[in-house]
This record gives C-alpha cells, sequence and structure tokens, in this order.
C-alpha cells in the first residue's frame, strides 16, 4: 500500500515553494541590511492591516516593485523604478536603514513603516546570475555582498497608518502603468490569495506571516514594556531595561523575563503548529471526512484537523484530534507532506490516519467536543470521483472537498491514489480533469 502512495511533491505546495534564500543570520549584519534595502534591484511587497497589494488584472497578482528601473518588467511588474519616484522613497529606506542599526525606539512610531528583511533570490533557488551578468545596463541587476552572497533582496513593507508613503507608493504605480485604479488595492479575500501563482503564493505566506506577527506583538509579553522589531525586523526586543539587581521589597520594578532569559524564544516569530489527517481504512478503501459546523452550509467535507498541544508528538495530537472530534481510533499514523498556512500563520503537518476496523474503532461518535456537524465514511470511489471526473460523478448531496490548494485535498487524494481502482485492471490512474 505504501509502495503505491502517490509522491507528492512538497516543494510545489502551495504557499510553501522555496523562492527565496532566507539567509537569516544576515539580519543581524546592520551593512548588509543597509547596502541591501537601498540595492536597485531590491523588490519590495506592501501591506495594509496584514493584506498584500496587488493588481488584480496582473498575471501574478502581488505587487512587486523594485528600487531601481527596469529589474522586474521581466515578471510583468512596474518597469520604473522607486527611486524614480523622488527623494522622499530614499529618505524612507535611509531612515528606517539607521533606526534598524541603533535598534531606535522609533521604529515602532505611527507613520513609519516597517520593513522586514525576507532573505534573497539567488541560484540556489533558481536564479540565473550568469543572465543577469550578461545583461548590458547601468543599473545593478542584483546585489553582490562581499562576493559571498549574491542576489536579489526581497523586503516585505506594512504600511498601516503610513498615509504618505502608501501614497507615494500607489501614485508611483498609477503614473507609470496603465492599471486601472479600482484593480489595485489591498486584498484580504481569500480567492485572491489562492489564485497568487505558486512563487507569489510563496512570497505572500513569507511575508505576511513576518508582517502580521509583528503587528500584533506590540507589547513585551513577560512586563508589559513596548516592544520595537530589531534585525530588519525578524525579532522583537523588550524595552525594559530594567536589572535585576534594583530589585527589592518597595521597589515594584519588573525585572523582565523575557529580556532577561537565558532563552528568550518569546522574542521569535511564532508558528502554530496544526495536525491534518486524511483518515483512512487500512485497505484504503474507505476514507472518513468530517463537516465542520463553519462549512456545514458549504457542505465541505475535509480532514481531521486541529491545533497541537504543548509536548504531544504529531502521531498523538492526530490519535487524540481523531478520537475528540469523531470517535473513531486510529492504528497507525503516517507524515506525508507540511504546508504553511498564512491565517494567520500556521505550519499544517499533513498525515493519513489508518483505521484497523473491527467493529470498534471505526464508529463514528459526535459527542465528546461537539465540533463537528456530520463525520461519515465514504467510499473512496465516490472521492476518486470527485477529484477526478467531478461533472459525471452522481453527487445526490452536492458535497465539495477542499481547494486543491489545500493541503487537505493533497492529503485525501493521496489515499484515493494509493486504493486500488475498482473500475480498472490497470494501476493506472484515470486521467486528471482539474
Ligand atoms: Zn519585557
Amino acid at each position: 500500500m505504501e509502495e503505491n502512495m502517490s509522491a507528492v511533491s512538497q516543494d510545489n505546495i502551495y504557499f510553501g515553494k522555496e523562492v527565496i534564500n532566507r539567509v537569516s543570520f544576515l539580519r543581524e549584519d546592520n551593512e548588509f541590511v543597509t547596502s541591501s534595502v537601498l540595492h536597485p534591484s531590491t523588490r519590495f511587497i506592501f501591506f495594509e492591516n496584514s493584506n498584500p497589494l496587488v493588481d488584480k488584472e496582473s498575471e501574478g497578482k502581488l505587487v512587486i516593485l523594485s528600487n531601481g528601473d527596469n529589474q522586474v518588467s521581466d515578471k510583468g511588474g512596474v518597469s520604473k523604478g522607486l527611486f524614480s519616484a523622488g527623494d522622499e522613497w530614499q529618505q524612507v529606506l535611509s531612515a528606517w536603514s539607521e533606526d534598524n542599526k541603533n535598534q531606535d525606539m522609533s521604529l515602532r512610531e505611527t507613520g513609519k513603516p516597517v520593513f522586514v528583511f525576507l532573505g534573497i533570490e539567488d541560484e540556489s533557488v533558481g536564479l540565473d546570475l550568469t543572465h543577469l551578468k550578461s545583461l548590458e545596463s547601468s543599473e545593478e541587476k542584483y546585489l553582490d555582498y562581499q562576493g559571498r552572497y549574491q542576489g536579489i533582496p526581497y523586503y516585505a513593507v506594512d504600511l498601516s497608518g503610513c498615509g504618505s508613503v502608501r501614497d507615494l507608493v500607489v501614485d508611483h504605480i498609477l503614473k507609470n502603468t496603465s492599471v486601472d485604479p479600482s484593480k489595485l488595492f489591498f486584498t484580504y479575500s481569500r480567492n485572491h490569495f489562492f489564485d497568487l501563482g505558486e512563487v507569489n503564493a510563496s512570497l505572500y505566506s513569507h511575508a505576511k506571516m513576518f508582517v502580521e506577527w509583528i503587528s500584533r506583538n506590540r507589547f513585551c509579553p513577560g512586563c508589559g514594556h513596548a516592544v520595537i522589531p530589531v534585525h530588519a525586523g525578524g525579532k522583537l526586543k523588550c524595552t525594559n531595561d530594567t536589572v535585576a539587581e534594583k530589585r527589592s521589597e518597595e521597589d515594584v520594578t519588573y525585572k523582565c523575563p523575557v529580556r532577561n532569559a537565558k532563552s528568550s524564544n518569546a522574542s521569535f516569530p511564532r508558528t502554530d503548529a496544526v495536525v491534518i489527517a486524511a483518515v483512512a481504512s487500512t485497505d484504503c478503501t474507505k476514507v472518513l471526512l468530517s463537516l465542520s459546523r463553519r462549512y456545514a452550509q458549504l457542505k465541505m467535507y475535509a480532514c481531521t484537523a486541529g491545533f497541537m498541544e504543548p509536548s504531544e508528538t504529531v502521531e498523538t495530537a492526530v490519535r487524540r484530534e481523531l478520537w475528540e472530534e469523531t470517535g473513531v481510533s486510529c492504528s497507525s499514523v503516517e507524515l506525508k507532506m507540511t504546508q504553511p498556512w498564512p491565517f494567520p500563520g500556521n505550519l499544517m503537518i499533513g498525515c493519513v490516519a489508518y483505521v484497523d476496523f473491527n467493529g470498534s474503532n471505526e464508529v463514528v461518535h459526535l459527542g465528546h467536543d461537539k465540533e463537528l456537524a456530520d463525520a461519515r465514511w465514504f467510499d473512496v470511489e465516490f472521492l476518486r470521483g470527485l477529484i477526478y471526473d467531478f461533472d459525471n460523478t452522481p453527487n445526490p448531496d452536492s458535497l465539495i472537498i477542499p481547494q486543491d490548494v489545500s493541503v487537505a485535498y493533497q492529503l485525501i487524494k493521496s489515499v484515493v491514489d494509493a486504493a486500488p481502482s475498482a473500475n480498472s485492471n490497470s494501476s493506472e490512474n484515470p486521467s486528471n480533469k482539474l
């Protein structure tokens, strides 16, 4: 069974394609940060209230602008760079890199954009450096830092509360392209997020998780003092300078347990781990899908999912969630794939849970935590029909399964592909009509 399980390419999972070399150690290098944010090739992705700026009519949808001219035209972006918009943009970049270097309190000031260094697009993720070197141009096409790190830097920019910089960016796009102003906006629509294309989807997910983490965390969890984003947005630093020695019975000042901790892990970006499992009979002929109350009207039947608890293994979390939600007991859990899920900052850990039918393990009982509206065992051939031949598959209840960009869909499909086909002697899959 496992041998036939169709391979899912982890690299192509939506939101999870590796398109940037994060060079995370360079976030602390002020010289690098300053030279990268001011480089002509550097590209920016813009956010307001955690929503990305998109041009709905463009191919990749996400608006990506560079500092210099003719840097992103090959990707359908705006050929005029932000440097051409006047001195204001350059001043914004210089002021931010200075504040970043000094870890200045004003990094959180209203009206100042928050910049997050995402990484560099380099040869490790497929950038054709030789081609860029051959281009005749007065503009530098990529950053060469100390002869060791060569590529195109990417930054996310949070423009929330930054009216003038926001207007500068939007005016620049409208002035230099024929984009219809009504198609240019900061979007919160999941339909847009699921239609970005795999490269832009991954850039969006990466940038959004950092931007949203910074915007949601304004005060230190240990002492309540303000925190500021340092290391180009890679860390939040508590501004409480109280030291331990000053504390006494009369002194109510409070030493910060985060700032003074040997390992201050509350200051780093947070990812919440979620287990998600397609639940199958051990022979893969039956699949258990759940209808959450949230999607009851849509009739969208999906996988079992839930947040991991502290000190739980993935396998234990899957077994617990399955039993709590459906009453079903599984005998084994197999890890299949993972997917970043930027709503708001999750990592979906995709598994298949196998249930050994014995008259008891497989019995559905929704009475434990009452999260579900329904859970049912489906014949795998019905699901094969929904995936490969939706229009010709009898579906009296008009059920749907999650979209193909989700790990839930990929997990269900992996079980379907592993199951022996009832209608064919061959092990070939039916033609993929999606
Ligand atoms: Zn603190």
